[in-house]
């Protein structure tokens, strides 16, 4: 991009603005940057080769075991891991964008793209000004990329936001006009730069939608070789049903299938993953392209409405909280939703995460049982009065998973690394409420735990987990690996210390163990220093 400015790091790590520049600066060295002696990881799951890596106008121009010439600013990687910078397939990250660009908690972990319009759920510029689809993709990506990104963002087209647009909030089909009017809000979507579409089906509205309407939804995606990428509409008791309704839905409509953060939730269903890959491999050995990501974190991140049954929230906040209070339906609401909660192990496995109403503030960051228990209060009774409180809007962290299914999730040929994780900083106004961990540590914990101390994957493969095999789903022609002519987005960092250290408890804290980032060819972070620059850019699947 020819309107993007550029930057030289000098080796005194000051900030020189080249943008006007008297030109016999940028001629001073043969290269923009050189990478040193590092041990290259290339994104493929060969085996790490040392090499010197040089860069320049943001593309990667050579690797080679020695590379003669200077560059204007050369980093010494001898002992370190260099690779393709992280692609993100799952995120959240665009969420706070125009609040931080900075995407602190990304570029700390090598990420360097993140994939955006997840679980159904899209933004769209230009949303009540105009009836007609074209153009209200094109006009968020163009939103996005002047909000100046610190990473390349994707995006999805959500199906729950096309159905909230069309049909509505109610649990009704979608009429033949109706439908028309989603696949051409799709197709326009696509055209403009979409690199899949997303269901969110646990979700209100996604969660209204048949079978049948997804698979006509995800139609045009098929001559794109894009994928649906499904939050499944159940990761529990009906885990099986789900996998089979998620393979039902691509082998129908001719697409790729993504299903989003696998999981065997609750601890009566652990044993089902047997059972779940041998589904998904059976539909690949027939035909399907089909693959799967997972957060390395045995607890998973919603709202705390999700304890509630579907149908309770048919309508909206102000609906499903009439229905608490109605006598008619609300014993049946709450013997359900304690049915979810005994399926996650008790009020105990109920962490809250964030809360609107100040009264509640001192249940941020506890167990619900344990809050309940320490204010003498009933705890369905006092999750109740919450979401009346809050109007519905708390985010809680159920802990449910299995830590060996989580690895052989992890290690399965079809599985790939994602966060689900949302944009944070340390300081500044995205520390706020307390998040999954997962937004500041997903993929240096990959590389720590589950790599280095559990063994359950090789680092080549988790690297190929993290970069290659994501950019393939969507596409991405240029990046995931590391090879001559390929956009500049690399990570380097040291195998032996690479760590996450956000916890649950304490969620702000950076990962340690990632030394350098580099965006687009730009220096985005150094020795735990970033560069003030935003070279991120919207990225479109080359199709
Ligand atoms: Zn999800």
């Amino acid at each position: 991009m020819t309107d993007r400015r550029e930057f030289v790091i000098t080796s005194a790590g000051s900030l020189l603005a080249l943008t006007g520049a008297p030109a016999f600066l940028k001629r001073q060295s043969a290269h923009d940057l050189v990478i040193r002696g590092g041990q290259v990881l290339d994104g493929t799951v060969a085996a790490s080769v040392e090499r010197d890596i040089a860069i320049s106008g943001g593309k990667i121009t050579a690797i080679e075991a020695r590379v003669g010439a200077r560059g204007t600013e050369e980093i010494d990687a001898r002992g370190m891991i260099v690779s393709p910078g992280f692609v993100d397939l799952h995120s959240h990250g665009d969420g706070n964008l125009r609040e931080d660009p900075r995407m602190e908690s990304l570029v700390r972990q090598g990420i360097t793209t993140i994939v955006a319009g997840q679980d159904g759920s899209s933004r769209s510029e230009a949303r009540a000004q105009s009836p007609e689809p074209a153009g209200a993709f094109a006009a968020m990506l163009a939103a996005t990329e002047s909000a100046g990104p610190a990473v390349n963002i994707m995006s999805m087209i959500g199906l729950g936001s096309v159905r909230s647009r069309v049909v509505g909030a109610n649990d009704r089909p979608a009429t033949p006009d109706e439908l028309k009017a989603m696949v051409a809000m799709i197709e326009a979507a696509l055209a403009e730069g979409a690199c899949g579409a997303s269901s969110g089906l646990e979700y209100t509205p996604g969660a209204f939608a048949s079978t049948d309407e997804l698979i006509a939804l995800c139609r045009p995606l098929a001559a794109r070789r894009l994928p649906y990428a499904t939050h499944m509409r159940n990761e529990d008791d009906r885990l099986l049903d789900s996998v089979d309704e998620s393979i039902a839905v691509a082998r129908g409509a001719g697409c790729p299938l993504q299903i989003s953060h696998l999981k065997t939730q609750g601890p009566r269903n652990w044993s089902k993953l047997d059972t779940v890959f041998a589904r998904v491999d059976s539909a690949a050995r027939a035909g399907l392209d089909v693959a799967f990501d997972r957060y390395p974190y045995i607890a998973y991140a919603t709202g705390l409405t999700n304890l509630f049954p579907v149908w309770s929230r048919d309508g909206g906040t102000d609906a499903f909280l009439a229905r608490l209070a109605d006598p008619a339906v609300s014993a049946r609401i709450k013997s359900e939703t304690l049915a979810k909660v005994d399926l996650i192990g008790g009020w105990e496995n109920v962490h809250i995460s964030s809360v609107r109403a100040p009264e509640d503030k001192a249940a941020e960051g506890k167990r619900l049982g344990s809050y309940a228990k320490s204010i003498s209060a009933d705890p369905y009774d006092l999750t109740v009065a919450m979401l009346n409180r809050n109007r519905g809007s708390i985010g809680m962290v159920g802990f449910a998973m299995s830590e060996e299914n989580l690895d052989r999730i992890l290690a399965h040929p079809r599985g790939m690394v994602a966060s689900d994780g949302g944009s944070f900083a340390i300081e500044g106004p995205t520390r706020s409420g307390s998040p999954h961990p997962r937004g500041l540590g997903t993929f240096p914990r990959v590389l720590g735990r589950y790599v280095r101390e559990r063994k359950a994957l090789t680092l080549a493969q988790a690297v190929n987990k993290m970069s290659a095999l994501p950019a393939s789903r969507i596409r991405l022609a240029d990046r995931g690996r590391l090879a001559v002519g390929l956009a500049a987005d690399v990570v380097v960092f040291d195998p032996v210390t690479v760590a996450d250290r956000a916890t649950f408890e304490e969620p702000f804290q950076y990962p340690s163990g990632i030394k350098a980032v580099m965006v687009n060819g730009v220096v985005a972070l150094r020795d735990g220093r970033r560069g003030n620059q935003m070279t991120g850019k919207v990225l479109r699947p080359a199709v």
